[in-house]
């Protein structure tokens, strides 16, 4: 149904021959808890029409009031994205015809939106882009349409549709980024940086749930291509349905691989609104842009401006929390890591747990030693993230206080943790249920030295020369002798106390 015949460049041909424009457009539903305009519940999930009153529906004779609660999470974005807050701004009027939006208007903001002029520092390799934010405005979001009996669930096809209004009146925050130059080949990783960053920034901030896979974090890619040098930037695509930061790289890269196509072939990309495919990486077209809608818009006459007092977004400001960036440059300072050490934890998606790890009692060294390591291992060997896997991060802290102790091994800590993940309980009633502890026991330990002493005369001879690298023959009989729950370097020691 939606193959494509499109001819693609290389991407690394392309990138040699064209520069990337990129822009994103990012929609985030507010966890506000009820709708922008009434008191609707805005749970996802639940049964279809079940979250809808005369509001949301714009039945005749119904008026809108503010969520302030709304307006206080815009703020929130605006200032943790650096923008300037309009003392003074208004909603507007969008209007269109469409059967997911019951009043045939959309309640929107045009050109007095309350966040305008801002920015987010990106990492990107060894470089930091900063981005430039336009605009952060607030609006309502719009029902779902449900198309039945195609194959695709697409309308084309289909037997008839079906609306769900629950989504209707959803507060909607849309974050329009200007347009990012100078990121070359690593546009579709910048792309996806970016989204990364501001969700795990609007996480931080309570806002939203941010869930890319149930649509509250939705995301629109603009691509365009200009001749390598020369600042003649071409006519933009706008990719919707980017449903995962994976996708807004491979969407990017699609892109700029089939613009440049076109281009080299001595033809024009066309303004048009695309669809990104999951399941083949690629885009095609859907609404064409060449003619601009005229949406009428107009100040919305139902409600009031709205014009947050100073005082009040000074209050806010005062109360944002650390960002994701800040935290992660202190940790990495009071951790003692390198940059390179702090990307791979934060791409591996271990830092929270590495932090939890830590205020539990890990020192750091360990905690990322465990996650990055043997946890991280298994992670993928199950196909799981690491935060899923079955162990707390205060397990993890206890592993380790019981090999620092001596009480375990690192090969006996593999054990208990390959027990842990099984389900099998605590690392405490792992050790005790299989009596897994290190012996540590000095009688004990020397009695099996001694037994090993007396099974190799010929090796303890070499010893007793002076050869002191056989020792190791003698510190295998004796880990093989106690199940290797002896401490080794206690074991070595002995050895060669006793044959010095
Ligand atoms: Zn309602």
């Amino acid at each position: 149904m939606t193959t494509t015949t499109e001819t693609l460049v290389p991407f690394t041909e392309a990138v040699q021959r064209y520069d990337p424009l990129i822009g994103l457009e990012t929609h985030v539903e507010l966890g506000t808890r009820t709708k922008m305009f009434c008191g609707c519940p805005t749970a996802f999930g639940a049964e279809p029409n079940s979250q809808v009153c005369p509001v949301c529906l714009g039945l005749p004779g119904s008026l809108p009031v503010v969520n302030r609660m709304a307006i206080e999470y815009t703020i929130r974005i605006g200032l943790a994205l650096n923008c300037s807050i309009a003392t003074w701004c208004r909603f507007a009027r969008k209007n269109y015809f469409y059967p997911d939006m019951p009043k045939n208007f959309q309640i929107s903001q045009y050109d007095e939106p309350l966040c305008t002029e801002g920015w987010l520092d990106v990492a990107v390799g060894e470089r930091t882009i900063r981005v430039g934010i336009e605009r952060v405005h607030l609006e309502e979001d719009t029902g779902k349409s449900l198309h039945v009996g195609g194959a695709t669930g697409r309308i084309q096809g289909a037997e008839y549709s079906l609306v769900d209004y629950n989504r209707a009146g959803i507060p909607l925050v849309e974050i329009v980024t200007k347009p990012i130059e100078g990121t070359g080949a690593d546009a579709p990783v910048a792309a996806r940086t970016y989204v990364t960053e501001l969700r795990d920034l609007l996480r931080s901030l309570g806002v939203s749930d941010v869930r890319m896979e149930e649509g509250s974090l939705r995301c629109d890619v603009n691509t365009s291509l200009a001749p390598r040098g020369s600042g003649r930037w071409g006519t933009r695509t706008e990719t919707k349905n980017v449903n995962s930061l994976r996708s807004v790289e491979r969407a990017v890269r699609f892109e700029i691989e089939r613009q440049a196509a076109v281009l080299d072939s001595g033809g024009r990309v066309i303004q048009e609104t695309r669809h990104f495919h999951e399941d083949t990486g690629t885009t095609t077209p859907g609404r064409s842009k060449e003619e601009a809608q005229d949406y009428r818009y107009f100040p919305e006459p139902d409600l009031v401006p709205v014009a947050p007092p100073a005082d009040w977004v000074e209050q806010i400001k005062a109360a944002l929390p650390e960002t994701p960036s800040a935290r992660r440059a202190r940790l990495q300072a009071e951790w003692d890591l390198s940059e390179a050490d702090m990307t791979a934890l934060h791409n591996a998606g271990a830092l929270d747990l590495v932090a939890e790890t830590v205020a539990a009692g890990a020192t750091p060294a360990d905690a990322r030693k465990w996650w990055l390591g043997e946890l991280a291992r298994r992670a993928n060997e199950a196909g799981t993230e690491l935060a899923d896997l079955a162990m707390t991060p205060a397990q993890v802290a206890r592993i380790t206080e019981l090999v620092s102790a001596g009480t375990l091994n690192d090969r006996l800590a593999r054990e208990v943790i390959d027990a842990v993940l099984a389900g099998q309980g605590t690392p405490d009633e792992v050790v005790e249920a299989r009596g897994l502890a290190v012996v540590s026991d000095e009688g004990e330990l020397t009695k099996a030295v001694d037994e090993a002493i007396a099974a190799n005369p010929v090796v303890a001879a070499k010893i007793r020369e002076g050869k002191t690298a056989a020792a190791g023959v003698l510190v295998g009989a004796v880990m093989k002798a106690t199940g290797s729950k002896a401490d080794a370097p206690r074991v070595r020691e002995l050895i060669l106390q006793r044959l010095g």
